[in-house]
């Protein structure tokens, strides 16, 4: 997430403000719980504008759905327990 980005209501370029951890349950997060267990980290971003806060989850895909094998560092989904690879148990 390198690009400047604009506001989508008034066209102001929007400021960083920092990456939250937000847990699930009463957060309106449109993902899929199973999916995302633990919690969700997203971006977020203000309008110093108008005010407008965005989020962006750009970082969260590769983080929950995917672990890297610290060994041969082949990705694999994180519902095998190991790599199916060289099969090194996942260190959690
Ligand atoms: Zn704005
Ligand atoms: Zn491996």
């Amino acid at each position: 997430m390198n690009e400047p980005m604009n506001c989508l209501r008034c066209g102001a370029q929007l400021v960083r403000l920092g990456v939250r951890t937000f847990q699930l349950g009463r957060e309106t997060v449109a993902f899929d719980p199973h999916v995302w267990e633990g919690g969700l980290e997203l971006e977020v971003f203000g309008c110093p504008s108008c005010g407008k806060v965005e989020l962006f989850s750009g970082k969260v895909q590769a983080w929950a759905a995917e672990y890297e094998c610290p060994v041969c560092h082949h990705r694999y989904p994180r519902a095998e327990d190991r790599c199916p690879r060289c099969y090194a148990k996942r260190e959690e």
